[in-house]
Formats: C-alpha cells, structure tokens, sequence
C-alpha cells in the first residue's frame, strides 16, 4: 500500500509540476502577445502634497486587460515578465506611453505635474536603459526633471558599481531618482550616501497602522527624519484613512498617495481629478 501511495503522489506530483509548466508558459505566451495585440494599459496614481493639497504627480501603474481574466493586476505577472526579459519590452512600452500622456497633460497646462515610472531590476540592468529614456524624453518632450524613476532596493545588492555608475548617466540626463518600498529590502545607510537619490517612499507595510502602532511611527518617524537630514523628499505610499494623514502631516512628510485620495485610475479618469483641482485651487489656472 505505501509503494501504491508512493507512486500515486510521483504521478501526483508530476502531473502538478507538469501543469504549473504548461500555465508558465500559457501565461508567457499570452504575455508576448500581449503587446503585439495592445492589452497593456496604465493607470495613473495621484500623488499629494501634504503642505498645499495639490496634486503634484501621477506614479503610472501597469495593467494587462486581459480578453478573457479581465483587468490583471502587475503582481500576477511583473515576475513573469522579469524572469522571461520580456519586462524589457513591457517596460519600454510603459515609458513611452506614460511620457506622452504626462507631456499631453503638460500641453494641456497642468505643466509643473510630474511622473513616477516604475523600474526592475531586470530593465535597470539592460546596457540600453538610459538611451532609451533619453530617447522617449526627446520624442515626447516631456522635461527630464519631471520623470522620476522608481527603483527598489534591491537593485543594489548586486554589482554596486555597474548601478552607481547607471543611476549617475540617469541622473546626468536630468531625471530624479527614488527609492520604492522604501525600508523592506536591503536597506543599508551605505548606499544613501553612495548613490544620486533624490527620493524616499515609505512603504505601504509602515503607513497602515501608523496612527495606532508605536513601532511603526517610530519608523515612519524616522525614515521622515532620515530623508530630510539627506535633504531628500519623503512620499508616503498607502495612504487609505484621514487619521493615516494627519499623522503624516503632522510630522512633516512631503508628498502622499493611497486609496485615501484616490485609486489608480485610468488616463480620462486622473483628467477629471487634475482638471476639477485647477478649479478648486485656482493654482495652476
Ligand atoms: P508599487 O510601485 O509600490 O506601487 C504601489 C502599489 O500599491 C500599486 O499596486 C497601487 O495600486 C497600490 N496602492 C496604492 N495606494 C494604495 C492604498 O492606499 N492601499 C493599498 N493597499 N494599496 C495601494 P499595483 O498597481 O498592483 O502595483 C504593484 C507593483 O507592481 C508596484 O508596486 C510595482 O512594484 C509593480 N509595477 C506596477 N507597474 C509597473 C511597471 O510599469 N513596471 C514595473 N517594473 N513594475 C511595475
Ligand atoms: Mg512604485
Ligand atoms: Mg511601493
Ligand atoms: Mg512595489
């Protein structure tokens, strides 16, 4: 009976790997097809000043509107997307349509709105990057201090002197650079002083229960304090609750983002809130 058992759950097994290999690469095929057939969209993410309320930047998200799954969120396919390169393409794509959405708004006269893109590691280590943001700021016009580029930790735990050496030709082309998730990878203080970042987001894991938990205040408290003293700018990510906010405010971080002010919407949708904020404001009129 165990040999039976036995060779039941080999079957078992194979049977199973042999099906997470098939949906591999279904989901690899359809995702190359994906650009071909123009399922990618993006939304946009206001981002808030705390100080004046205003609507300072879009960080663009990526979606694939999928015939038959619907709208698929980047987390079931981003790693896909990196382990197979095909991340490289996708996020060419991301570049180029999110700079000429940005540059139309600009045209439109919401001029001073920035734009957050979002990079892997994978894109981040492609010799061709630079070129090509250089090339998508040029074609759209889009001005290079109003691209920001959204990396994550964990791009420096590799080979620190290749990412010096690109985050700088990045920097020289005028863009700001940020760190995303800020505080949940490889943090080390090193790498602030050794690398041209203009930016610190607050992961979302801090903010959520930043009014009420003592540990996590202390660290949104601290990174605030950190990235000031750096003289760099501080975005909370997550920011779901008006308690959430004022704690915020209140201990002086720059910018915020989260459903507390609206979802990612798509590019009509964001119109609408940055054209009914010029009327609220006056500001940018
Ligand atoms: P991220 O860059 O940290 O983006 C923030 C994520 O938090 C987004 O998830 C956003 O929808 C979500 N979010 C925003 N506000 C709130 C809130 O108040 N509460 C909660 N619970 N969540 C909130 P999304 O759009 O599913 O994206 C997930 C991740 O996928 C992104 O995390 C980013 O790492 C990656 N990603 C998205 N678009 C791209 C892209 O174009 N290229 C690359 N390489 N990665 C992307
Ligand atoms: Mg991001
Ligand atoms: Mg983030
Ligand atoms: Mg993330």
């Amino acid at each position: 009976c165990a040999k039976k058992q036995g060779r039941n759950n080999i079957k078992f097994y194979t049977t199973a790997m042999n099906q997470a290999t098939l949906e591999r690469l279904r989901i690899e095929t359809a995702l190359r097809n994906a650009l071909e057939r123009e399922q990618f969209v993006l939304h946009y993410q206001p981002q808030v000043d705390l100080a004046s309320g205003r609507i300072v930047g879009v960080e663009a998200l990526l979606r694939w509107q999928h015939p038959e799954l619907g709208m698929v969120a980047p987390q079931r396919f981003i790693a896909l997307a990196e382990d197979t390169g095909l991340i490289v393409p996708i996020g060419a794509w991301v570049m180029r349509e999110a700079c000429t959405q940005v540059q139309r708004w600009h045209a439109a006269g919401l001029d001073t709105l920035r734009l957050a893109v979002n990079l892997s590691a994978r894109q981040f280590n492609e010799p061709n990057l630079v070129a090509l943001i250089a090339e998508v700021l040029q074609e759209t016009g889009l001005p290079p201090a109003c691209l920001e580029l959204e990396l994550t930790e964990s791009l420096f735990m590799h080979d620190v002197a290749l990412a010096v050496s690109q985050l700088h030709d990045m920097k020289a082309l005028g863009v700001q650079l940020s760190i995303d998730d800020f505080g949940t990878g490889y943090s080390s203080f090193a790498y602030l002083r050794t690398f041209p970042i203009d930016v610190l987001k607050i992961d979302r894991s801090f903010v959520g229960d930043v009014a009420r938990d003592a540990d996590d205040a202390a660290i949104v408290v601290s990174i605030i304090a950190l990235a000031h003293n750096l003289k760099l700018r501080v975005v909370a990510e997550g920011v779901e609750t008006a308690e959430q906010l004022d704690y915020l405010r209140q201990h002086g971080c720059d910018e915020a983002q989260g459903y507390y002010f609206s979802h990612p919407l798509p590019a009509h949708e964001v119109e609408v809130l940055l054209r009914s904020a010029i009327h609220d404001t006056g500001a940018l009129a």
